[in-house]
């Protein structure tokens, strides 16, 4: 066995499968495309899924990738064994009713003795029972001996109902030190000896609802072995974590922390996590996942956070993940040269996401540090679940984070409680959820012919191959008026939504009955279904049906639409060519684009953006929309967008010398159909993200119409013409300011009434003179200014009370520095009055305010304060 680095395996393998005639196909992107049910792409075959039921043609009978994968189910058990991770690479190979057992068979054999000169001897098979074909060519074909063939029940590959079938997994003994030392120990066995390095699944049948299975009539392979693992195995290195795939992470993060692995356990765990992390979030980022609370870009924030969190415990305080990053980018520039072009859109996402984690960290540790030390006072050693859950749901601030911190104190947590509180909040997201717009629903297609399915947008008639109602997933065979229905045709002319655009709407007439259209879109295995209600009479499947699109709608989409592609390459000419779509919504009433961008764009900049592409639409060009082979488009410059699909041939839309993208929606003939274009709104959604709201066509009329409507409304309410408005707001701006200003000098003038009324009600205790008196101030402000007056005025002690409504008095006691020095304290004798009124307060010897409630109380409460000022008198 000679030492061979992953880089090496990935290219050997490809070039294995490529000479036996394979299609090699770059990885396909993480994000999973049009299919709903998943968030990231997490097998090789996972893209692949149209092709395997046959009902969807692949480029090629034979294909093999090396794919990209993340996986974060296991998240907690990454870096605590030797083979969990969240990214990985997959390599396989497939086979689209071609070649079966007796080709991959003997060629994984052959991969793996003489390609990558593993010991034969050291290799074990296992099959599932009933699977004597497999038996069959493993010994006698290959020649591998009966006692290391491995009859295994678990060796059967099914996903509910579909395609399945037995497989066949290849597995390494890692020799006896690594085992249970059991003289039966042999793959399936739970120990560490036996190390599955491949698995060979072989799709022969189809699994009915019933649960019996009859035959395919296309057999597949699909193939999968874990880059790291061989890798793992050629380096001679106990864990994935120690191959030249993940290892030099580990180092550089040793490196910052000042910390060496191998030393300690808990800090090889944090090392590895680290390493791990940072591959999943360059690879996810790089496929165009951003962060958010919700969906993928939640899985990328929770990986991204556990990084920085465990770079926190082994002592990193500052930001180092851009550092980390670039190691990756080194590291995986060779097989994936994309990586280089985006690094500083990877840096720029990170910084920020990172920055903002590291500053949640800093303030839930405020936070929590405040309840500790609240709880030390009380001699508590428990932290209640509410405030832990807070922590966690409001700060972003990691639970096992809190707990650790509080372990650290000889503190615990809660955590009943604490789950109490998550499980209300899982309940209430759930509930969310489950309502009728939120989880889509996977219509069975299985006894349609879905190859047959065309998408013609000229079509005038089609015929209904399927029929569901709106939420079920089961057919039916028709559904009367009032129902709300889900329908397939053999042709249909509606074309579906994607990328953002909305998808045709319209009504579908049928012999018997006419079905109103409001949603049309694709499913994950390709086919068009229209949902909406049946309005009139019954539809049913074998109707021949008319379809009658709603025209004008769809004209506003597509001005939209093409605008859109205008904007983005607008953008590109006056931000620069970082901009890259993050996400579009593309209506009939309106249009927004969401774009990798690090500032708000300015005033100045949306005015050219804006010009730029009213030029083009007064142009007046010819849009042309043409199907190409992928490499031809992209060599024209085609721009294209994150994660585009598979297939040879994509769709490219052109706006002559000035726009080129891949794109499968609606659009106009001709720039000048757009009319006009207007920029609404430029705002933030997220970290690097800038979203900018446009209105085209009938949109930007209705925009001018509602502009004029308001200047309009704005006139009539300040009495002038709409021409004079400007001037009118400027003079009545200073009317106002001059009428503030007599308010003020009046309120001065009546406060000096007040304080010179007083002089005749000062009465005389024991020689202090004393002011107890009911005022009109208005707020606390004034109140205590009246108060400053009357002090100097009377120079002993004043008593006010400002009633300002039957429920709330706010009461004043101040006192000069002699009647202080008698005894005086103003803070005792605003609490007495405000408890006979009752409220409370207090103060100062020579200062304090109080509230009280009750005014009815009010006279009893001054009388009160007379008695108190008469006993504090010395
Ligand atoms: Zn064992
Ligand atoms: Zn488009």
């Amino acid at each position: 066995m000679k030492y061979m680095s992953g880089n090496e395996i990935r290219k050997r393998f490809l070039k294995f499968f490529e000479d036996r005639g394979h299609l090699v196909l770059p990885s396909a992107s993480l994000i999973p495309q049009d299919d709903p049910t998943l968030l990231l792409i997490g097998a090789g075959m996972a893209p692949f899924k149209p092709f395997f039921t046959g009902k969807m043609k692949p480029p090629s009978p034979r294909i093999t990738t090396c794919q990209k994968c993340v996986r974060t189910g296991d998240i907690e058990n990454v870096g605590r064994t030797a083979r969990h991770h969240t990214y990985f690479e997959m390599l396989g190979d497939f086979s689209f009713g071609d070649y079966f057992k007796k080709e991959i068979i003997p060629w994984s054999w052959e991969f793996l003795t003489k390609e990558l000169e593993l010991p034969a001897d050291k290799l074990w098979v296992t099959i599932h029972p009933t699977d004597d074909e497999a038996y069959e060519i493993w010994h006698n074909v290959v020649g591998v001996p009966d006692e290391r063939i491995v009859r295994l029940e678990e060796n059967f590959w099914e996903t509910g109902s579909g395609p399945c079938g037995p497989d066949s997994e290849l597995h390494i003994d890692m020799g006896e030190e690594r085992g249970c030392g059991r003289p039966d120990c042999k793959p399936g066995c739970d120990c560490d000896r036996f190390l599955e390095i491949w698995n060979l699944v072989f799709t022969q049948y189809d699994q009915h609802e019933d649960g019996t299975y009859t035959p395919l009539a296309n057999k597949n392979i699909d193939t999968g072995a874990g880059l790291e693992r061989l890798a793992s195995v050629l380096q001679g290195k106990p864990s994935n974590f120690e191959t030249d795939l993940i290892f030099p992470i580990i180092e550089y993060a040793a490196k910052v922390a000042g910390v060496e692995y191998g030393k300690d356990k808990k800090t090889d765990v944090s090392l590895k996590v680290i390493a791990d992390h940072v591959r999943s979030i360059t690879f996810m980022i790089a496929d165009g996942v951003l962060p958010s609370n919700e969906g993928r870009g939640y899985v990328l924030r929770r990986v991204l956070r556990r990084a920085v969190r465990h770079a926190r415990l082994i002592g990193i305080e500052d930001k180092f993940l851009n550092g980390a990053v670039d190691v990756v980018i080194d590291m995986f520039k060779e097989p994936y040269p994309y990586l280089v072009e985006k690094t500083s859109f990877i840096h720029k996402v990170i910084e920020m996401e990172e920055t903002s984690f590291l500053r949640t960290l800093r303030q839930g540790c405020d936070l929590l540090y405040t309840e500790i030390e609240s709880l030390k006072k009380e001699n508590k050693t428990v932290l209640d679940g509410a405030t832990a859950f807070r922590l966690s749901d409001t700060f972003g601030f990691p639970r096992e984070l809190t707990a650790e911190i509080l372990e650290e104190e000889g503190m615990t947590m809660d955590d009943k409680a604490f789950n109490e509180a998550l499980e209300v909040q899982r309940k209430m997201a759930r509930d969310a959820r489950d309502d009728k717009t939120g989880r889509p629903v996977i219509y069975n297609t299985r006894s349609i012919d879905l190859a047959s399915l065309k998408v013609d947008e000229g079509a005038q008639c089609g015929k209904i191959v399927a029929m569901y109602p709106a939420h079920d997933a089961q057919p039916v065979e028709s559904m009367e008026d009032g129902k709300k229905a889900a329908v397939i045709t053999d042709v249909t002319a509606f074309h579906a939504e994607g990328g953002g655009q909305l998808g045709d709407t319209g009504r579908i007439i049928a012999p018997a009955g006419v079905m109103q259209v409001e949603i049309t879109k694709k499913l994950p295995d390709g086919a068009t279904i229209m949902i909406g209600t049946v309005t009139e009479g019954t539809v049913a499947v074998g109707d021949e049906v008319k379809f009658e699109i709603e025209r004008g709608r769809k004209n506003d989409i597509a001005r939209n639409h093409t605008a859109t592609h205008l904007l983005h390459a607008a953008l590109k000419q006056v931000l620069g060519d970082h901009v890259n779509q993050a996400g579009s919504y593309v209506g009939p009433d309106r249009l927004r684009f969401d774009f990798s961008h690090f500032s708000p764009v300015t005033e100045e900049e949306l005015r050219r953006v804006e010009e730029i592409v009213n030029d083009q639409i007064l142009a007046a060009k010819d849009v042309t929309i043409e199907e190409l082979p992928i490499d031809e488009a992209k060599k024209r410059g085609a721009v294209a967008l994150f994660g585009e699909k598979y297939g040879s041939i994509v769709r490219v839309v052109t706006v002559p010398g000035f726009s080129m993208e891949f794109c499968g929606g609606v659009h106009v003939g001709n720039t000048a159909q757009i009319g006009m274009f207007k920029i609404l709104s430029e705002s933030s959604t997220g970290a690097g993200v800038r979203r900018i709201e446009a209105v085209t066509g009938h949109g930007a009329l209705n925009y001018v119409r509602e502009m004029e409507d308001m200047v309009k409304t704005a006139a009539t309410g300040l009495k002038c013409r709409s021409n004079d408005l400007c001037a009118r707001i400027c003079a009545l701006q200073s009317d106002y300011k001059a009428a503030e200003q007599k308010i003020s000098e009046l309120e001065g003038q009546i406060a000096k009434a007040q304080v010179s009324d007083a002089a005749s009600s000062v009465c005389d205790i024991k020689g202090v003179p004393v002011l107890v008196q009911k005022v009109s101030a208005g707020d606390v402000e004034a109140l205590r200014s009246l108060g400053d007056q009357m002090r100097d005025k009377v120079g002993g002690v004043v008593v006010l009370a400002d009633v300002i409504d039957s429920g709330k008095i706010n009461i004043l006691a101040m006192a000069a520095k002699d009647a202080v020095a008698k005894g005086i304290h103003a803070g005792q004798i605003v609490k007495e009055v405000a408890r006979v009124c009752g409220g409370g307060g207090g103060g100062r010897p020579d200062m304090a305010q109080a509230g009280g409630k009750d005014a009815s109380k009010l006279d009893e409460a001054l009388k009160t304060a007379l008695t108190v000022i008469e006993g504090q008198i010395k």
